[in-house]
């Protein structure tokens, strides 16, 4: 069984990025709220963008978590529709990759 070490330090890496800066849209989402009734288009208008910023991010957390669940469970780099090694290529540009590239596409 390959060892993926490596690629689960940098997805740990990335996870903590990517929680860093839902972290800090969370906030400001927050902070958003106790503005007057005035400034409500204006807030309505960032809101949205924040909160699909917000939304890409967590889509991104949930594929690290399952990727290093897979490397924990051993079953990573294996693709889930036909079963085949997912090429290291692939890996090395999307590491949360479910599937190989023929399935993928
Ligand atoms: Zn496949």
């Amino acid at each position: 069984m390959p060892d993926h070490q490596e690629i689960a330090e940098q997805l740990r890496a990335r996870l903590e990025a990517l929680q860093r800066r839902t972290d800090k849209v969370e906030n400001s989402l927050r902070r958003e709220r106790d503005h007057d009734s005035q400034e409500r288009a204006q807030e309505m208008e960032n809101d949205e963008v924040l909160t699909q910023l917000d939304e890409g991010g967590l889509e991104e957390i949930s594929q690290i978590r399952a990727a290093l669940t897979r490397i924990e469970e051993g079953t990573y780099g294996e693709c889930e529709s036909c079963g085949e090694q997912i090429s290291t290529g692939r890996l090395g540009a999307l590491p949360y990759a479910r599937q190989c590239i023929d399935c993928a596409s």
